[in-house]
């Protein structure tokens, strides 16, 4: 056989052999798995850099919410899932928290799933109902140490970053208050706007709309600087309540075993989305920003989600309170 005969067909072969998903995907609709209700912060996240990224792809990706457990439900369903690329997980800080806070976890976090990307830290700000009493940080502190057992606390459930906040604040106040579970914060929100709930530390991808409409009271900023939104709210450190800091990472996920060519390909859009202007934007008005396109990577994920495990385990288990 002629030498470039002979090339051609070894070509030929290579080809026939590699594997046809590298050529292929996506060629069909991609499930991306919200593990909280719609209309939430989490969805809301998710549903913009959906839309970014199925345009990128050339196909749809749409959002399925499957809320309850504190996210641990819509986890544990993308966990058992086929690692094909068409079932992705885009969960936040949760996913972290909830492998200490489950004892008796349906899956092993750090082995269940492969990594696509981070994708924004969002703040937290900590708000009330829109008549709640106090005018300021300094008299919400005196209040709650005050009534803090006839409060009521919104939460996403155990695991959930404003189950996470609550956590914290309760602590900071050396208070318990009556935590009120939903299965994602739009639907707490709605109930909050109702005056049905007292209290709520909540993303503010939920929360800033709200705000700037005056239909809540907000209190402070969970971050160690003041938000570029919302000047005028002090930070809980500022307010005194030392080591009163968290910021809320999401990330997209896959099942485990999905190959590293397809997760490669959907961070590599995750990045093309995350420097949308749209987005930026969108992100901006709602008090965050896009993870700087090194942290869109599987790699930086898989180091986060390590590090974030290790950060949050001995807090969570100095206070003591599990799921189960
Ligand atoms: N913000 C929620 C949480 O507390 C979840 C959501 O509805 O996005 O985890």
């Amino acid at each position: 056989m002629a030498y470039s005969k002979l090339v051609g067909a070894v070509c030929a072969a290579f080809m026939l052999a590699a594997p046809a998903f590298a050529q292929e995907y996506p060629d069909r609709q991609i499930t991306m798995v919200v593990p909280f209700s719609a209309g939430g912060p989490t969805d809301t996240v998710a549903r913009l850099v959906a839309e970014r990224m199925s345009a990128d792809l050339g196909q749809q990706i749409v959002i399925e919410n499957v809320g309850g457990a504190g996210g641990t439900l819509g986890a544990g369903q993308v966990a058992k899932a086929e690692p094909d690329g068409y079932t992705l997980l885009l969960h936040h800080i949760g996913m972290a928290t909830s492998a200490t806070l489950y004892r008796n976890l349906a899956y092993d976090t750090l082995n269940a799933f492969d990594y696509v990307g981070l994708v924004t830290e969002v703040p937290m700000v900590v708000v009330a109902r829109k008549d709640f009493e106090p005018a300021d940080f300094a008299s919400f502190i005196e209040y709650v140490k005050a009534n803090g057992d006839a409060l009521t606390l919104a939460n996403a459930g155990i695991g959930s970053a404003s189950h996470l906040c609550g956590m914290l604040l309760m602590s900071a106040l050396d208070v318990p208050l009556v935590t009120v579970p939903y299965k994602g914060t739009g639907p707490a929100m709605t109930d909050l706007l109702g005056g049905q709930t007292d209290i709520m530390c909540d993303q503010s991808t939920n929360t800033a709309q709200q705000i700037k409409g005056g239909t809540v009271k907000a209190y402070a900023v969970t971050t160690p600087e003041r938000l570029a939104l919302f000047p005028d709210l002090p930070t809980a450190e500022e307010g005194g309540l030392d080591g009163f800091e968290v910021s809320i990472w999401h990330g997209i996920y896959a099942p485990k075993g999905t190959p590293a060519e397809i997760t490669g390909r959907l961070a590599e859009s995750l990045r093309l989305a995350l420097a949308d202007e749209g987005v930026v934007t969108a992100m901006a008005e709602l008090g965050t920003a896009p993870s700087p396109a090194a942290d869109a990577t599987p790699a930086a994920l898989q180091a986060k989600l390590e590090s974030e495990i290790t950060r949050w385990k001995p807090v969570i288990d100095a206070a003591g309170v599990y799921a189960d």
